[in-house]
This record gives structure tokens, sequence and C-alpha cells, in this order.
């Protein structure tokens, strides 16, 4: 089962990517994640990719096509996988289909989780993230059971250095359009399922009960 999650940064992708994973045994396949750990080298490409995430900005097509195919080839998709923060553009979208096409695969389902783009800021400005294992949480509605500390891993939470206010408004600027043309798009291909964004859990049940063919 192959999955995809597409949302506005905060809408809850990387949360619902992780209960999808643990639940169903499936990879989750962040690409923010993998761009974060790489922006923390002190290479070339490193600091190239820093410029981006410090700015707002997405990191260009060749690169996030180049790191997830990368990505793909070294972890067990076998099961499928859950892919969170990629596509960021249709261009995307379209290298995607066709090297899973290479591989005898497709995706099943795409999931848009909605919501209103007032509510992203609060929550982004409450995120708290373990770089480690990339378990997101909330100071006030996911908290870790012990202040700053990764319940699964017991690493130290941060905020990100691209979760500042300013910031944030800029991603969600830049990230709007494109993102209603992946919609679009996955809407044409029929594998489209939008789901308005509830609490966490109102989210999880809709996912789960599309991906048991309930609704
Ligand atoms: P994304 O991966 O889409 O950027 P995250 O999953 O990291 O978003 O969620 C952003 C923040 O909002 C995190 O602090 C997370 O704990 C919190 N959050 C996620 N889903 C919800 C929800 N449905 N209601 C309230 N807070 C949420
Ligand atoms: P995320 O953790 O998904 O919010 O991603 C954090 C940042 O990483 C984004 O703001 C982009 O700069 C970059 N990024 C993540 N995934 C992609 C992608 N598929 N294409 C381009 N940039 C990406």
């Amino acid at each position: 089962m192959n999955l995809i999650l597409l949302g506005l940064p905060g809408a809850g992708k990387g949360t619902q990517a992780k209960k999808i994973s643990q639940e169903y045994n499936l990879p989750h396949i962040a690409t923010g994640d993998i761009f974060r750990l790489l922006a923390e080298e002190e290479t070339p490409i490193g600091e190239k990719i820093k410029e981006f995430l410090d700015k707002g900005q997405l990191v260009p097509d060749e690169y996030a096509i180049m790191i997830l195919r990368e990505k793909i080839k070294k972890v067990d998709i076998s099961k499928g996988f859950v892919l969170d923060g990629y596509p960021r553009t249709v261009y995307q979208a379209k290298v995607l289909k066709e090297m899973l096409a290479e591989m005898d695969t497709q995706i099943d389902m795409v999931f848009y989780i909605e919501v209103d783009p007032e509510r992203l800021v609060e929550r982004i400005a409450g995120r708290r993230v373990c770089l480690n294992c990339g378990h997101s949480y909330h100071i006030k509605y996911n908290p870790p059971e012990q202040p700053g500390i990764c319940d699964y891993c017991g690493e130290e939470l941060i905020l990100r250095s691209d979760d500042r206010e300013e910031t944030v408004r800029k991603r969600i600027h830049n990230q709007l359009n494109e993102l209603n043309k992946i919609t679009d798009y996955f809407q044409e291909e029929k594998i489209l399922k939008v789901i308005n964004g509830g609490s966490i859990e109102e989210v999880y049940v809709e996912i789960k009960k599309a991906i048991e063919g309930e609704s």
C-alpha cells in the first residue's frame, strides 16, 4: 500500500504518517526530515539546502527527486510506504509516478489534510520535533510524556529553525498555489481523498476508514 499525505506546513502530515507507519508497518519517508539532517552537515550540498530551508522556500525539484530516489532504493518498500512532504510540485508528482511504474507499482491513495491556514501558525509555533527519529509533538495538543524529551527515542526535542512565525507564513504562502495544483492532479488521477482537519484522532479515524475501504 503506497500512500501519500498532502497538506500545508503544520497540517499534520508527519503526525498522521507516524501513526499509519506504526499501525500498518509501512516505512515513513519524510523528505523534510531528510533535508533537515542534510542541512546539519557542513558539506556544500548541506549548506545549499540549509539556505532554502531557512528562507522558507522549497528545495529545487532536482534535489527533492534525487533525495527521494536514493531513499526509495535504500528502504524496504515491498509492503509499501507512507510519503510525507513529497510531492511538493506537480513535476515531482509526475516523476514519482514514472519512478514507481519502473518498479511495477503505483500510488494507491493520496490524503489531503485540509486545515484553515490561520490555525497552522499556532500549531507550528507549538511544534517540537525529534531530529533523531522524526516524531513531532505539540506543547498543548500532543505533548511528550516528559517535557522536551522524545517518547520514542529519548532524544532532546527542538524547535525547528524554519518554524519561526515569519518563516512559517512565508512557507504557507509559497506552498499554497502549488498544493492546489497537486490536489487537482491527484483528483484527476482519481486517488485523492480530502480529510477535514479535526483533532489528531479524528483525522486518523478518517484515514483508517479510507485505508480499510470503509469510505
Ligand atoms: P506537518 O508534518 O504537516 O508539517 P505536523 O504533523 O508536524 O505537521 O504537525 C504540526 C504541529 O501540529 C505539531 O506540533 C503537531 O503535534 C500538531 N498537530 C498535528 N495534527 C494536529 C491536529 N489534528 N490538531 C492539533 N494539533 C495537531
Ligand atoms: P517539511 O518538514 O515537510 O515541512 O519540509 C521542510 C522543508 O524542507 C520545506 O519547507 C522545504 O524547504 C523542504 N522540502 C521538504 N520536502 C520537499 C520537497 N518534496 N520538495 C522541495 N522541498 C522540500
